[in-house]
């Protein structure tokens, strides 16, 4: 019953345009969705803590192949005074500089970001060797409810699977658009 009426609350948010329905570049395990689904409510639950701290709306948690937490990160533009301090460039530094290399993909780490990665920050996993790549809210969805402007993205989803990097979008995604609406409706700056 809870559940329901939460569900009914979600649907009735303004801004949730977009289709709930989640979307791959390979074909969709079940068991990857329920484990991204775990993580990025965590993500978003955690948002509030963030924002009121300064950081911009979004978080960003890379897990290594045995699913231990590597590093999680918020986006810190504005306190840090540079524009690609986004949550993923975050997390992907602090994983390589853990780890002590420039190139990941021996550990085969997956990227759990709350919203879908901006055009910077999907050349920066490319970079950097993340095999998986799951996130909440599709970039539409931020940028109706926000204003942010995510860049130009043309066919990513395929580049990725070319490249053997695997993607899951649209994990949870009112749950995101609820947290992002919440954020611009508090007056929060949109960069
Ligand atoms: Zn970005």
């Amino acid at each position: 019953m809870k559940k329901k009426i939460i569900t009914a609350i979600r649907n009735m948010l303004p801004g949730c345009s977009v289709s709930a329905k989640v979307i791959s570049n390979e074909k969709i395990d079940n068991a990857k969705v329920e484990t991204a689904t775990k993580i990025i409510t965590e993500l978003q639950s955690e948002m509030d803590g963030f924002t009121q701290k300064g950081s911009g709306p979004f978080i960003a948690a890379i897990y290594d192949a045995d699913g231990n937490l590597v590093v999680k990160a918020a986006n810190t533009v504005i306190n840090d005074n540079c524009s690609n301090n986004h949550a993923e460039m975050n997390a992907i530094r602090a994983a390589e500089q853990k780890l002590g290399t420039y190139d990941l993909a021996q550990y085969k780490l997956k990227l759990y970001v709350t919203s879908e990665p901006c055009m910077m920050c999907l050349g920066g996993i490319l970079w950097s060797g993340i095999k998986e790549v799951y996130y909440g809210v599709p970039t539409k969805s931020v940028e109706e409810i926000t204003g942010f402007d995510e860049g130009f993205k043309p066919n990513w989803f395929e580049e990725f699977k070319k490249r053997g990097i695997i993607v899951y979008g649209n994990i949870e995604p009112k749950l995101g658009e609820q947290e992002l609406y919440k954020y611009v409706q508090k007056g929060n700056k949109v960069y």
